[in-house]
C-alpha cells in the first residue's frame, strides 16, 4: 500500500510561544537531519510590505523556523526573489517586511548568483534560478495563504516561482502567455527543487484581490507538509475550492509531484472550511468555471484598469509589464493595450497604491487574439 502524503493543520497565533510550539510540532512530525547542513528558508516577500498588511510571510514565523534550524546545528540562509526588482530592491523589500531584521545575518540576497537552468518546458526552455536554491542541502518553503489574480490561489507551489531571479520572472510570463501555459511553467520551476518541508502562514490569510491588495482574514492556522502539492490541496479545500480547479495543482498531480485528492492525503485533524472565503474576480466558480478556467482561459479574461484618483504615476506597472502592454505617456496615467495584454496581472500585483482594478471580462477571440 502506498503511504498517503501527510499534511498537518495546527492552531497558531502571531505570538512567540504559539509559533514556537507549532514549529516544534512540525519538526516532530517531519524530522530532518539538519546538523551541519546548509538550509535555505524561502518566505514570500513579494513587494515588501509591513507584516500588518498580510502580504508577506510573517517575520515571527520566519524567525521561529530559523531559531529551530540553528538550534539543530544548521547553517541557515533566508531569502526570496521578490516581485519588485532592480538594485537594492530585494534588501529593501525584506527590510520593509521586517524579515531581514528578524533573522539578522541569516538574510541573503538571492538575486546575486543566478544560474541558467534547463526546464522540461516547450514555452520556457530555461530560466535563471538562484544558486542558493540549487546548492542548499535542504529547502524549507514558508508561503502565505493568499488568493492570486492569475493562478487564483497562491501558496506552497506558487511560492517557488521566487526561485527565479528578478526580471527573469517577466520573461517567463512573456513566454508562457496563458494561465495554462504559465501554470505548466510554474510546475516545471517547482520541480527543479521541490521543498523538503513547507510551513504555511495561514494565521492571517488574504482573500479577494490578492496577492497584494486583498482583504485580510483571520484563520489562525499553520499548515505543514513534506509535500507542497498536497499541502496546497488542503489549503484550497479550506478556502472552499476544489484543488482540481487550480491549474498548477492539477498539472503537478498529473506529473506525480503530489496527491491532491483528499482520500490520498493523511491529516492530523479534519479540514474546517473558512466560510465565504472570497476568490479573486478572475476566478469563475463551479463546474462551468472548471471548464472555462481550464480550456477557455486564453479567450476569457479581465483587463487591468487604472483608477486615476489613486494612481501616483510611479511607473512601476509599466516597468513590470512583461509584454509592454502597459504604457504611460508623459504627464498622463498608464493604460493597458488590450491587444497586447496577456492578463498576467503583474501590474496590479506590483502597484503600491492599489490603483489597478480588474474589470470587464473580455472575450479575446472577439478582439482577434492569436494566443
Ligand atoms: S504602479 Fe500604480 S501608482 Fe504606479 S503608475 Fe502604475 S497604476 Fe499608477
Ligand atoms: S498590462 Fe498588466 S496584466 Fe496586461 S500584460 Fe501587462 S502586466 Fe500583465
Amino acid at each position: 500500500m502506498i503511504a498517503k502524503n501527510r499534511v498537518m493543520i495546527l492552531d497558531a497565533a502571531y505570538d512567540e510561544e504559539s509559533l514556537k510550539d507549532a514549529v516544534e510540532a512540525v519538526f516532530r512530525e517531519f524530522p530532518l537531519d539538519m546538523e551541519g547542513k546548509t538550509v535555505l528558508v524561502k518566505p514570500n516577500i513579494l513587494a515588501g510590505e509591513p507584516p500588518e498588511k498580510g502580504v508577506t510571510t510573517h517575520p515571527m514565523l520566519v524567525k521561529a523556523v530559523v531559531d529551530k534550524l540553528k538550534a539543530q546545528g544548521a547553517k541557515v540562509m533566508v531569502g526570496d526573489n521578490p516581485g519588485v526588482f532592480g538594485y537594492g530592491r530585494s534588501e529593501k523589500a525584506a527590510e520593509t517586511a521586517r524579515i531581514s531584521g528578524a533573522v539578522g545575518d541569516a538574510f541573503v540576497h538571492l538575486g546575486q548568483s543566478p544560474v541558467k537552468t534547463s526546464l522540461p518546458s516547450q514555452d520556457v526552455p530555461c530560466v535563471m534560478i538562484s544558486n542558493e536554491v540549487l546548492t542548499a542541502d535542504l529547502v524549507i518553503n514558508l508561503p502565505k495563504l493568499k488568493t492570486h489574480g492569475l493562478t487564483f490561489y497562491t501558496g506552497a507551489v506558487k511560492n517557488t516561482f521566487g526561485y527565479v531571479v528578478g526580471g527573469d520572472k517577466m520573461r517567463v510570463h512573456s513566454q508562457a502567455v496563458t494561465p495554462k501555459r504559465f501554470s505548466q511553467a510554474l510546475v516545471d520551476i517547482f520541480s527543479v527543487r521541490p521543498p523538503d518541508l513547507t510551513i504555511m502562514d495561514a494565521v492571517v490569510a488574504m482573500e479577494g484581490n490578492g496577492p497584494h491588495h486583498g482583504s485580510l482574514r483571520n484563520v489562525g492556522k499553520i499548515l505543514a507538509s513534506n509535500n507542497a502539492v498536497s499541502l496546497d490541496a488542503v489549503a484550497v479545500t479550506m478556502i472552499g475550492g476544489n484543488p482540481r480547479s487550480i491549474l498548477h495543482l492539477d498539472i503537478a498531480a498529473e506529473k506525480g509531484l503530489g496527491a491532491i485528492d483528499l482520500d490520498q492525503i493523511s491529516l492530523n485533524t479534519e479540514i474546517v472550511p473558512i466560510p465565504d472565503f472570497k476568490m479573486p474576480v478572475t476566478f469563475i466558480p463551479g463546474v462551468m468555471g472548471m471548464i472555462l478556467n481550464r480550456f477557455l482561459s486564453k479567450w476569457i479574461n479581465c483587463l487591468p484598469q487604472i483608477q486615476e484618483d489613486k494612481c501616483k504615476q510611479c511607473g512601476l506597472c509599466v516597468k513590470h509589464c512583461p509584454t509592454k502592454a502597459m504604457t504611460m505617456a508623459k504627464k498622463s496615467y498608464p493604460k493597458a493595450d488590450k491587444n497586447v495584454c496577456i492578463n498576467c496581472y503583474c501590474c496590479q500585483e506590483m502597484c503600491p497604491e492599489d490603483a489597478i482594478v480588474l474589470k470587464g471580462r473580455t472575450l479575446n477571440f472577439i478582439r482577434g487574439s492569436s494566443r
